[in-house]
C-alpha cells in the first residue's frame, strides 16, 4: 500500500506510556530562598493538584509527541472540504507576531497607534476591492460571527424601511449549518429551498417562495457542492423585486477571488473567513475573522467602530446611530487582519487570482482522477472542491466513514465527510491551490487503492484504523466528555 507523505508520526505502533516521572524528579532549580519565611494563612494551604514529578526532557518528550499525534497543514496534506485547509505562508505568521503589533496597547489613543489603523483601514479596502462590495467591517470573529452581522443588517435595513415585519429567509439546503443557526439567532425562521437536479439552485423554486414577509435568501457561492450558482443573477433580482436583500456566505471565497464581482451578482451583504482564505491557519477553534462586507446602501449599518481616513490621520470612528453596535472588543482580532493584510499585499492581485485558479485546477483534476472509483453525484465542472459519495462502495457494505479512516493509515487527514447533507455519504475533496501535482498524484493513487480494498477486501476497511492509539470515537462524547488522560 502506497502511504501519503506526511503524519508519520501520528501512526502509533509503539505502547504508550502515559504515566511518567519519579517522585522527587526535579525539571528546574529555585535558589534557597533569601529573605526570612512569612508565615501562610490556612485557607491558602492545602494538598494542591496531583502532578507527577518530571525531568524537563520528559516533559518535552511528552509535548513534542502529543504534537506530532496530530495532523496538520504543515505535515501533510488536509483535504477537508469546505474548510480550505491551505499552506499557511510563514511571512504571515512572522509579520503577526511582530513586536510592533503584539505590544500595541488597544486602548491606545489614535495619535499613538497610526500604523496598526492604518492596516485596518487599508485591509477594509482590499477586502471590498476584492469581493466588488463597497465597504467592509473587520470586527466579526468568525464565519457565523460575520453571518450573525449581516442578519443584524438585514433586520435593521428592514426595519428602516417600515412596513410590515420580515419573519422568514430562503435557505438552500446545501448550506453550511451555521447559515440557519445565525438566521435563526436573529429571529428568522429558514425556509428551506431544495437544490435542483444540477446542484444548484432554481430560479422557478425561489420565484414560488419569495414573498414580502420574507427578508432574503443567504446564498453560498460556490456552493458547498463546489458548483458554482449560476442563477445567481435572476435569484437576486427575483429577491430585490419583492423587497429582500441577498447574503452571500463567502466562505468558498478561495475559488474566486479576483475572478467574480460579487456585488454584480447581486449580493448585499457578505461575510469572508480570512482563516480560510486569507492565511490564518485554523482548525483548532480559532482565532479567526469573519469580516461583513456591504453595498453603499447598507454601510450605516456596519458594525461600529471601523477606521476611517481624511487623507493625513487614521482615526477610530465615533458613533454611527443606525449602526449594529460592536460585534467584538476594540478592532477584532487583530493578529488574524495582519496575517490577511500580509498575504494580500505578498500576494498581489494577480497572484490573489492565480491562487483560485490554481485551487479549481486541483479540485477538477482530483474530480476528473476519481471519478471511476469514486461516484460523483453532479458530473459538473467543480470549482475549489470536489464532491463524491460511497454509492459504488457500498455494494460492498464499505461506507464513507470506512473509506475516511483508511486514509488516515496512509497518512491524511480525511475530507469532509457525510456534508452537504444534500449527498448521501458524501465525500467532499478540497485539495487548496497549495498542493503539488506530485502531492495530488500520490493522493490520487492512495485513494483509488482504498477503492480497490473495498472491494476485495472490506474487512480491511470497516476495521480501519489500523495504525492509532484511538480509533473510532463516539464524536459527541469526544467533545462533550472529553478523556484527556489516554
Ligand atoms: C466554515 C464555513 C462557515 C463558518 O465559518 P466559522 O468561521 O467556522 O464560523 C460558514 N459557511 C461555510 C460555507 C463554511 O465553509
Amino acid at each position: 500500500m502506497r502511504n501519503g507523505p506526511g503524519n508519520s508520526g501520528l501512526i502509533m505502533d509503539e505502547p504508550l506510556l502515559w504515566e511518567k516521572g519519579k517522585k522527587g524528579r526535579n525539571g528546574m532549580s529555585i535558589s534557597a530562598s533569601d529573605v526570612p519565611e512569612a508565615p501562610i494563612a490556612d485557607e491558602l494551604c492545602g494538598e494542591g493538584p496531583d502532578f507527577p514529578d518530571l525531568s524537563e526532557v520528559e516533559v518535552v518528550r511528552h509535548y513534542t509527541r502529543l504534537s506530532q499525534w496530530n495532523f496538520g497543514v504543515d505535515t501533510g496534506m488536509y483535504p477537508l472540504g469546505s474548510c480550505t485547509m491551505k499552506y499557511n505562508p510563514k511571512i504571515n505568521e512572522k509579520h503577526a507576531a511582530a513586536e510592533v503589533f503584539t505590544a500595541a496597547h488597544p486602548m491606545l489613543d489614535d495619535e499613538y497607534c497610526q500604523g496598526t489603523l492604518r492596516i485596518i483601514y487599508e485591509l477594509q479596502n482590499y477586502l471590498a476591492e476584492i469581493t466588488g462590495l463597497d465597504a467592509v467591517s473587520v470586527q466579526p470573529a468568525a464565519g457565523a460571527h460575520g453571518e450573525m452581522a449581516g442578519m443584524l443588517i438585514f433586520e435593521a435595513y428592514h426595519q428602516s424601511k417600515g412596513g410590515k415585519k420580515r419573519t422568514k429567509i430562503l435557505m438552500p439546503d446545501t448550506a453550511h449549518g451555521t447559515n440557519p443557526a445565525s438566521a435563526a439567532l436573529c429571529g428568522y425562521k429558514p425556509v428551506p429551498i431544495k437544490t435542483g437536479t444540477r446542484g444548484i439552485l432554481k430560479v422557478d423554486e425561489i420565484r414560488e417562495l419569495m414573498d414580502e414577509e420574507t427578508a432574503g435568501i443567504m446564498i453560498t457561492n460556490p456552493n458547498t457542492l463546489g458548483l458554482f450558482e449560476e442563477n445567481i443573477r435572476e435569484i437576486a433580482d427575483i429577491v430585490h423585486g419583492k423587497g429582500g436583500l441577498v447574503y452571500g456566505d463567502g466562505a468558498n471565497m478561495n475559488a474566486i477571488m479576483g475572478i467574480v464581482d460579487l456585488k454584480r451578482c447581486g449580493v448585499d451583504v457578505l461575510h469572508l473567513n480570512l482563516h480560510k482564505t486569507f492565511s490564518t491557519p485554523h482548525g483548532g477553534g480559532g482565532p479567526g475573522a469573519g469580516p461583513v462586507c456591504v453595498v453603499k446602501e447598507l454601510e450605516k449599518f456596519l458594525p461600529t467602530p471601523r477606521v476611517e481616513f481624511d487623507g493625513s490621520v487614521y482615526r477610530t470612528e465615533g458613533d454611527r446611530p443606525d449602526s449594529i453596535g460592536r460585534m467584538h472588543g476594540f478592532h477584532g482580532n487583530y493578529g488574524v487582519l495582519i496575517r490577511a493584510f500580509s498575504y494580500i499585499l505578498t500576494m498581489g492581485a494577480e497572484y490573489l487570482k492565480k491562487a483560485s485558479q490554481y485551487a479549481v485546477l486541483n479540485a477538477s483534476y482530483v474530480k476528473v482522477k476519481l471519478k471511476d472509483y469514486l461516484h460523483l453525484p453532479f458530473d459538473r465542472p467543480c470549482m475549489h472542491e470536489a464532491v463524491f459519495s460511497d454509492k459504488k462502495q457500498q455494494e460492498h457494505k464499505v461506507s464513507t466513514l470506512d473509506m475516511a479512516k483508511r486514509l488516515m493509515d496512509c497518512g491524511y487527514h480525511p475530507p469532509t465527510i457525510y456534508f452537504p447533507l444534500v449527498v448521501s455519504g458524501a465525500i467532499m475533496i478540497e485539495p487548496t491551490e497549495t498542493e503539488s501535482l506530485e502531492e495530488l498524484d500520490v493522493f490520487i493513487d492512495v485513494f483509488r487503492q482504498i477503492a480497490a480494498e473495498a472491494e476485495s477486501d472490506p474487512e480491511l476497511l470497516h476495521s480501519s484504523p489500523h495504525r492509532f492509539k484511538v480509533k473510532r470515537l463516539d464524536e459527541t462524547q469526544a467533545a462533550r466528555n472529553p478523556c484527556l488522560r489516554g
